[in-house]
């Protein structure tokens, strides 16, 4: 999970210099020159992005950014109808530089490069963790994907259609493994009709890999004092791996988390959304006062740690976003503990930590007495540490979501039935009366999915786990300065009442407010501080608040999205799993489980890059986990009853 930072020196006449490959960062002729005459000239850019409705450039090498930022330069020197309307900047970086680092590396180009580039870059510089980074820039126009890591393993796992390569890195003799077989072998991948790529070398082995790989090649004038450079143009036709439709009207239904964050991320690449909800806004499972955002860790970093790494940046970064953008939600980056259950589960916890040596703003293990500091009241056990975390009021967060997508959003309006015509899709109440109709329609109405999707339900076990939490004031009740969590949740005082929760239980779909699950939620309170206990409200206390939400689950505890799968099981089974076949503008974001404020934001913008033809936002590995695909020929069952966020 951790990655080695850069070690930098510099030459004698102030060119930056990687320790680790014995080379310099960029010409000594200077960087930004560079970069337009080999890597924009070579690529034909700007003329080839005008009119586009995306355009997506994958580097190797990040190094300084200066490639990045003289794009960006270039982008934001045009007008609307010179460039095109988002651009996408896909860049892996093995030894990405420390934040201080690149703040003085890149304080002599403030005066030739946008001064406020440079100060966004640097100030959305992602935590130094393994993965995929995304970045947003002008208002959302400009993208920046970064992966930590190397590319001979994270380039075989990008999935997007490059439009133009750029070939950078430290020399093949001081770092071969940028410029492998491997590496040209995954550009190839990523390669279709007329993507073009440029590099300043011109080394044999490497045009003859590019070559093998499908490039053709000429050699054109260098830069500087290099008598030639690379230019290459894929010869075969491809067909494009998630092919983009034109931004259209999207029906969306369910005016939950998914609902509303999908709406938001449409609209950021231009479609109309209208969102169909059966009752109110966040009247489901996203109507609670308060719930918790932080990473799932685990010691060999698996794909529930990843997911929920990636979820946790991205939901901070939208959070951020949308504060921005006046639509500012109701949350606080308090931090969130996570105590240890018994003396075996804290030397695990404590040899997770040492063995992902992650930022300590991400993870951290702290004792019992650190952790009753930061908690601000006396705790059982130490435990992690998320500093980034915090909690997060969901029903604000879908409000925001709503107002910064601009939605047309219809209430009451309970979807029954959907068709498709030649013309899109019909959305039907219980009377068989039009609600609307969309080019695409994605499904976001949880627990209620398997019903309207029916002839699809077998790619979509989606099923409901209800939760309760217990609401009470505080003060007079007691509650910490930041979450605790431990086999269950407790949040500060905001506004001056508490959260916790919550109960589990699978397929129970009461709503009624149980006494029960309040004695166990706040048995579970005294868990996590018995020296607070006492202070506690008693279960039956009348003034005792709460909520019974029913989480969308699957059984792998997994989310759900992606494009629906098309056919029932009898017809698939002769068809390999790529042939599979999709039901064409049918989409699902769900299956959030007890993590869809977390993980909202994250599935939202997965979901808009694959309806936009845009690259993902997640390693191919990754965005598998979670495709409904896995669950076309797949029959499991859950069966729990515990307690959970
Ligand atoms: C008690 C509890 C505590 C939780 N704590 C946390 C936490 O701490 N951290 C975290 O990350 N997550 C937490 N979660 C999980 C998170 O809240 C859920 O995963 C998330 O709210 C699910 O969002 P959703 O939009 O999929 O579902 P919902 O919010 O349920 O939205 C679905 C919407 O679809 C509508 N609908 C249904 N059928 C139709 C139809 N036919 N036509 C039109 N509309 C329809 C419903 O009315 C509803 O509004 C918690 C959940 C619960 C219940």
């Amino acid at each position: 999970m951790a990655i080695t930072p850069a070690t930098l020196s510099q030459t004698d006449d102030g060119t930056p210099y990687a320790l680790v490959y014995d080379d310099v960062y960029h010409s000594r002729a200077g960087a930004i020159a560079q970069a337009r005459h080999v890597f924009l000239g070579g690529n034909q850019i700007p003329a080839r992005w005008a009119n586009r409705d995306s355009f997506v450039i994958v580097e190797t090498g990040f190094g300084l950014g200066l490639n990045f930022l003289t794009t960006w330069a270039t982008w934001l020197a045009q007008t609307d109808d010179e460039r095109c309307k988002r651009l996408h900047f896909v860049s892996v970086e093995k030894h990405p530089l420390l934040k201080a680092d690149l703040i003085r590396l890149l304080e002599p180009y403030k005066s030739e490069l946008a001064a406020h580039t440079i100060a966004a870059l640097v100030e959305h510089w992602p935590e130094l963790v393994e993965g995929t980074h995304r970045l947003e820039f002008e208002q959302g126009q400009v993208i920046l994907t970064l992966i930590f890591g190397d590319a001979e393993t994270a380039l075989p796992q990008l999935a997007a259609r490059a439009d133009a390569i750029y070939l950078d890195g430290f020399s093949p003799a001081k770092n071969p493994d940028i410029w492998s077989e491997r590496v040209c072998q995954a550009l190839a991948r990523l390669s279709g009709e007329g993507t073009t790529l440029a590099t300043w070398s011109v080394n044999g082995a490497l045009r003859r890999r590019l070559t093998a790989c499908g490039f053709e090649l000429t050699l054109t004038p260098g830069f500087a004092q290099k008598r030639e450079m690379l230019c290459g143009r894929f010869k075969e036709r491809r067909p494009h791996p998630n092919p983009s439709m034109t931004p259209g009207h999207a029906l969306i239904i369910g005016a939950g988390l998914a609902g509303t964050a999908t709406a938001e991320r449409l609209a950021a690449r231009g479609w109309r959304c209208t969102i169909l909800e059966a009752n109110t806004l966040a009247c489901g499972a996203s109507g609670n006062k308060a719930g918790v955002i932080r990473p799932q860790p685990s010691a060999d970093d698996n794909l529930l740690a990843r997911l929920t790494r990636a979820g946790c940046f991205s939901t901070l970064a939208r959070l951020e976003r949308l504060k921005i953008s006046g639509n500012p939600v109701d949350w606080d980056a308090c931090g969130v503990l996570h105590l240890a259950k018994d003396a075996d589960q804290a030397s695990l916890m404590q040899r997770t930590v040492a063995q992902l040596k992650a930022p300590t703003e991400l993870l951290d293990w702290v004792s019992k007495s650190q952790a009753s500091e930061l908690a601000g009241l006396p705790v059982a056990a130490g435990g992690w540490w998320f500093s980034l975390g915090g909690w997060v009021n969901p029903s604000d967060y879908c409000q925001q979501l709503l107002k910064a997508s601009g939605a047309t959003f219809i209430e009451n309006a309970r979807v029954s039935s959907l068709a498709h015509d030649a013309h899109g899709w019909l959305a039907h109440d219980d009377k068989g009366a039009l609600l609307a109709r969309g080019d695409v329609v994605v499904l976001a109405n949880a627990t209620a999915i398997p019903t309207l999707a029916a002839p699809f339900s077998d790619a979509l076990p989606i099923r409901p786990a209800r939760g309760q939490t217990t609401v009470y004031a505080a003060p007079p009740g007691p509650a910490p300065k930041t979450v605790v969590c431990r086999s269950g949740y407790w949040t500060p005082s905001i506004r001056g009442e508490s959260t916790s929760g919550a109960s589990f239980i699978v397929d129970d779909t009461d709503l009624t407010i149980r006494p029960r699950e309040h004695a166990d939620n706040l048995a579970m309170l005294a868990g996590i501080s018995p020296d607070a206990a006492a202070a506690l409200p008693a279960s039956d206390d009348m003034l005792l608040q709460g909520k019974v939400g029913l989480r969308p689950v699957v059984p792998d505890r997994l989310p759900l999205v992606g494009q629906v799968p098309s056919r029932q099981p009898a017809e698939r089974s002769s068809l390999s799993r790529a042939a599979r076949a999709r039901v064409p503008g049918l989409y699902v974001n769900s299956g959030y489980g007890a993590r869809g404020i977390l993980l909202a934001s994250l599935c939202a913008e997965l979901l808009a890059s694959q309806i936009a033809g845009e690259p993902l936002p997640l390693p191919k590995d990754l965005v598998r986990a979670i495709d409904p695909m896995r669950y076309a020929h797949k029959k499991t069952s859950i069966e729990e009853t515990h307690h959970e966020n």
